[in-house]
């Protein structure tokens, strides 16, 4: 059984005691800010300001043995230990905690003649998309460039091609990583076999990711963008039916939106319920351009940005917004999206309904997602054939009824669903967020090899899986 608290001869102190003995360890040795300061307040920002960061301490080692420092003396000192690198994600509540920043940790080496990228832990998609372009390679990312390559990773990471190129971390060639103990390992095929598992889906429970090797993939354009429409019912029954159909070049997704009047926001899409196809082809243009041809003829549109881009510009697939906004978001998997689940679907989200969220989107799986990765590893639900994911914003006035809102969406799919979800997109922390991701064996593989490489309990995100 594992104590409240990590090391067990400090345990009897209080946190703030334990906290500025901490301090007073790494004084000299790493960077650390008080909260308070400006430096603590900007490395613990989170994105979604609903969901804020308190730590009782940040450190923002500057390399990865600082890390290993941070890590053993956090240990030593009874305080546990949370890692942030961009404030994209969900984490654990950080209160008594000490938060490793990684932005320090920003080294980026492009290898071309093996394909390869050397990522430090504070590194985001953008710089990778943009200095692996220069060789004509890309990386397989995720949707926004502005999201953290490691955090990202450490839950597999399901892009725009997820379809088509897999998931993210199928791609994760070797990782370096500091764990609970405080050692600093490399975790390959061969070396660490049961972290190399683990690191990739087990969403940091296993360590602080210092750096990822990364294969890169060779793909200098894409074929891709989003089409717009105001006739939701329509388009969604036709992108349903379209999308299992479509070949491996093709990776698709549908959102319906209910986009504010706000500077950036497009007038013909402002103030009214749209929906948007996203679609990604990798090959051939012209037949990318036959393959959409059926969605393009639909509806009128109010949008069409699909055309040849530089992958460089993945991003504008999505077109995520990037400032701070507080948000609830929700997330499901379906088994089944056939004519009567997209038909409730659109009663329960499309124009007319009482629907409260600003998103709600529909990602295809399948494919390449689906495929086991060469070594096996911790991401679940690689079966699932859909994503579903909300986003509301999360205001004093709004959040109650965008949350009941999230949560009618969900029983009324219920009879589409499946059990699961993905670690990147399923809200939560602690034990009933691991249970609703992981199956069983999965979470108590996670819980057995987080034992033996942090025997204390260090790091916050392994107690997800740790029940005493
Ligand atoms: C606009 C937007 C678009 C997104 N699009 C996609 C998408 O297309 N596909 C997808 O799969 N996900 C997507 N996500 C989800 C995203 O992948 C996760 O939120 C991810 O955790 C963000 O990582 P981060 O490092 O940027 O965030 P952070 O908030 O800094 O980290 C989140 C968590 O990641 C873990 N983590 C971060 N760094 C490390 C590290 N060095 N070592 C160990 N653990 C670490 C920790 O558990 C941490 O609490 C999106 C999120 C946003 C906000």
């Amino acid at each position: 059984m594992d104590l409240p608290h990590p090391a067990r001869e400090v345990t009897s102190t209080s946190v703030p005691t334990r906290v500025d003995g901490l301090a007073d360890a790494l004084d000299g040795l790493v960077p650390v800010h008080r909260p308070g300061t400006p430096e603590h307040a900007a490395l613990s920002a989170a994105v979604n300001p609903a969901r804020p960061r308190r730590p009782a301490l940040v450190a923002a080692p500057r390399t990865p043995q600082e890390v290993a420092h941070v890590v053993r003396l956090a240990g030593e000192h009874g305080v546990r230990v949370g890692v942030q690198g961009t404030g994209h994600g969900r984490s654990a509540p950080l209160d008594d905690a000490v938060l490793v920043s990684t932005v320090e940790l920003d080294h980026l080496t492009v290898l071309p003649a093996l394909g390869r990228a050397h990522v430090g832990a504070g590194v985001r998609w953008a710089q990778v998309v943009a200095d692996a372009a220069r060789y004509g390679l890309a990386p397989v990312c995720g949707s926004a460039p502005s999201v953290g390559v490691v955090g990202y990773l450490t839950g597999g990471g399901h892009g725009p091609l997820a379809r088509t190129l897999g998931v993210s971390s199928d791609r994760v060639l070797a990782l370096d990583v500091v764990t609970g103990d405080g050692v600093l390992r490399r975790a390959t095929p061969v070396e660490e076999p049961d972290l190399f598992w683990g690191l990739r889906g087990g969403r940091g429970a296993l360590g602080v990711v210092v750096a990822v090797e990364l294969e890169l993939v060779d793909q200098p354009t894409l074929y891709g963008g989003a089409l717009w429409s105001a006739d939701v019912e329509r388009v969604v029954h036709a992108w349903a039916a379209w999308a299992p159909g479509l070949p491996a070049q093709a990776s698709t997704s549908l959102a319906v939106m209910r986009l504010p009047a706000l500077p950036g926001v497009p007038e013909a899409l402002a103030g009214r319920t749209t929906v948007a196809v996203r679609f990604a082809w990798t090959g051939d243009p012209e037949a990318g351009a036959s393959v959409l041809a059926p969605l393009r003829a639909v509806a009128p549109l109010l949008e069409d940005t699909v055309a040849v881009m530089p992958y460089a510009a993945i991003g504008s697939i999505h077109g995520d917004p990037d400032a701070p906004v507080p948000v609830h978001e929700s997330h499901l998997l379906l088994e089944d999206l056939g004519p009567e689940a997209s038909e409730r679907l659109v009663e329960l989200v499309g124009p007319g309904s009482p629907c409260a969220q600003v998103v709600v989107e529909v990602r295809h799986l399948g494919g390449a997602a689906s495929r086991q990765p060469t070594v096996p590893d911790a991401v679940p639900s690689r079966a699932a054939a859909w994503s579903l994911f909300t986003v509301g914003m999360a205001l004093p006035a709004t959040v109650d009824a965008v949350a009941a809102d999230a949560a009618r969406i969900a029983a009324a799919l219920a009879p589409w669903t499946r059990p699961g979800g993905l670690p990147n997109f399923t809200p939560g922390d602690g034990p009933g967020w691991a249970e609703r991701v992981y199956p069983p064996p999965t979470r108590h593989r996670l819980a057995e090899v987080s034992r033996r490489y942090d025997p204390d309990g260090v790091l916050l995100a392994a107690h997800a899986f740790r029940t005493p």
